[in-house]
């Protein structure tokens, strides 16, 4: 048990507070994770701030949105577990060569 489910419900990975009239409310998304604390493992449960939940993409300094990022899988098919070949994993469709945009659309159907 930990004040993480508790208001002001803080988030789990920078314990900036997630709950209403924070400013984080409305995308914070329930998380949990293990938190390494003095070389102790503490299990954190309850909700993550949209700014540590975003990932970043692999080719440019800017943000990926939910749903927004495009991985190998996508681009060469779900049994391919690598990385695109300048080992980016994360990436927006506009960071895509232009190999990798042209087999994407055409995985995509
Ligand atoms: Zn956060
Ligand atoms: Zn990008």
């Amino acid at each position: 048990m930990n004040n993480y489910m508790l208001d002001p419900h803080p988030c789990i990975f920078c314990d900036h507070p997630t709950n209403f009239g924070s400013g984080r409310f409305v995308n914070r998304l329930p998380a949990d994770t293990y938190h390494e604390k003095g070389g102790m493992e503490e299990y954190r449960d309850g909700y993550a701030c949209a700014e540590c939940m975003a990932t970043e993409c692999d080719r440019c300094p800017e943000f990926l949105e939910l749903d927004e990022d495009v991985t190998p899988e996508m681009v060469y098919g779900e049994l391919f577990a690598g990385l695109f070949s300048d080992r980016a994993y994360r990436v927006h469709a506009g960071c895509l060569t232009e190999e990798e945009a042209r087999r994407w659309r055409i995985s995509a159907g």
